[in-house]
């Protein structure tokens, strides 16, 4: 977990010459600015460790337009996501990243974290539906990078190397977006396993069968059990995981996909499919999903969340070695995520003050298993400060190096969100 820190003091951007005059004051005075969108960052990313000043984009917040004729909308990068994605809807247009918190964080932040969310299994994280990016330098000029429509190569592509920054590389104000046509029909179904490895099973199989479903969430039962307290959370004893599935397309399609999708895992398929019988009742499943990050945590004193992702046929033996990691180290440890995409959160709790001496040695496990399996230290939710002593051991130094010549060239005084993703000098925050 990360420390909250005071800053000396916060500015609340309302246009971008608010950012740019903020930025060059910093500059001249060599005082930290730390960017803020929702503060929904599960990596301490918008935490000012370092002092200085909280840069809040969240009063940046217009949907500036959309241009259905050439697929892509314009927004300041304090909108809120859920609100942008109904403005996209409401125009028979789609947006397709739904982080979990899409009600609280902003695009800016996704964009600076790269965010996914369950949508991302057909139609990619954030990266993949930026088109170009506003921002403004250390120094307090205003950049425009990117393009207007869907090919161009015209130089290095800035616009998606400021994606997944995490405010480190410069201060985003505006992004372009790509739109996409709204599917016609979306079905969702619940489908209990008898066995953790069946579901586990069910993630890698489901996705070579040639079908494309658009999520594939997984719940082990650790998760579902401490979910389930929360009434209304689909649960019973006899389960051994649970995978949300869905799938879109033309009338029809959705509903026999599903039904292709689990007839294709024969004995080991799920016990039963429960489809959401309708729209409310699909969006209701997604409303437990979401608050399931908050519900496998209540009654615990202390947690790490890990955002671990392995290659989608290391998937089972990931889930598989998780109760040992959480009993050798005495912690409960837990998943859930989006495992259509190799990606689990990881939850590593402790009920009782003394778990957490253990409970990063625990978190030193998962990772070496992510690693080991060939997969990534966090798929979505960024290194900010809670994974950077990770970092080196997946990228390594050569690669730090290269990361620590690139900051040096977009902010050559160290003063954007210092110490993030990786440290600038000793001693770090
Ligand atoms: C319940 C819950 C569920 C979640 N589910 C998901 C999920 O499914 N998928 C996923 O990817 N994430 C998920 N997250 C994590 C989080 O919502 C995302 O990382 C999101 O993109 C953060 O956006 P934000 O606006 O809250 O950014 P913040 O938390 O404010 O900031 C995050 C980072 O971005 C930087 N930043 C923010 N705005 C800007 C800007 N305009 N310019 C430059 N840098 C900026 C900050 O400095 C910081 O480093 C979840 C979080 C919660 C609490």
């Amino acid at each position: 977990m990360v420390a909250p820190v005071r800053p000396a003091a916060a500015v609340r951007a309302r246009s971008v010459a608010d950012v740019q005059a903020t930025l060059r004051w910093a500059t001249a005075h060599g005082v930290p600015i730390t960017p803020r969108g929702g503060g929904t960052g599960k990596a301490g990313g918008c935490v000012p460790c370092e002092g200085g000043v909280v840069l809040s984009l969240a009063g940046l917040d217009r949907l500036r337009s959309i241009r259905p004729e050439h697929g892509f909308a314009e927004v300041d990068a304090g909108l809120i996501t859920g609100t942008f994605r109904d403005a996209a809807d409401e125009a028979r247009l789609y947006y397709p990243p739904d982080p979990g918190a899409l009600d609280a964080c902003t695009l800016g932040g996704n964009v600076a974290t790269n965010a996914g969310g369950p949508a991302a299994l057909k139609y990619g994280v954030t990266r993949d539906q930026v088109l170009g990016v506003e921002a403004v330098l250390a120094d307090g000029t205003r950049i425009d990078l990117g393009r207007r429509q869907p090919k161009g190569v015209a130089g290095y592509d800035l616009a998606r190397l400021l994606v997944g920054s995490e405010g480190t590389l410069a201060v985003v104000t505006g992004i372009r977006l790509a739109l996409r046509a709204r599917p016609a029909s979306i079905v969702a179904a619940l489908m209990p396993f008898a066995t953790v490895q069946d579901a586990a099973q069910a993630v890698t199989l489901g996705r070579r069968s040639g079908l494309e479903p658009r999520a594939l969430e997984f719940f082990d039962a650790t998760a579902l059990r401490r979910a389930a307290r929360e009434p209304g959370f689909p649960f019973d004893p006899s389960w051994g995981a649970l995978l949300l599935v869905e799938f879109d397309g033309e009338p029809g399609v959705p509903e026999a996909s599903l039904a292709r999708f689990a007839e294709g895992l024969g004995d080991r398929g799920p016990l039963e499919v429960r489809v959401a019988g309708d729209e409310a009742r699909r969006r209701g499943l997604w409303q437990l999903r979401r608050r399931t990050s908050h519900l496998v945590k209540v009654g615990a004193v202390g947690w790490i969340t890990e955002d671990v992702a392995v290659p989608l046929g290391s998937v089972p033996d990931l889930v598989e070695r998780l109760p040992g990691i959480g009993e050798q180290h005495g912690v409960i440890a837990l998943a859930y995520g989006h495992a259509g995409d190799g990606n689990l959160h990881v939850n590593l709790l402790w009920e009782d003050p003394s778990g957490a001496q253990f409970a990063e040695r625990a978190a030193d496990a998962v990772i070496a298993a992510a690693l080991d399996l060939g997969g990534t230290i966090s798929a979505e939710h960024g290194i900010g400060l809670a994974k950077r002593r990770f970092l080196p051991q997946e990228v390594g130094d050569r690669a730090i190096g290269l990361m620590r010549g690139i900051k040096q060239a977009f902010d050559p005084l160290g003063i954007l969100n210092p110490q993030k993703v990786f440290r600038l000098q000793e001693p770090p925050c």
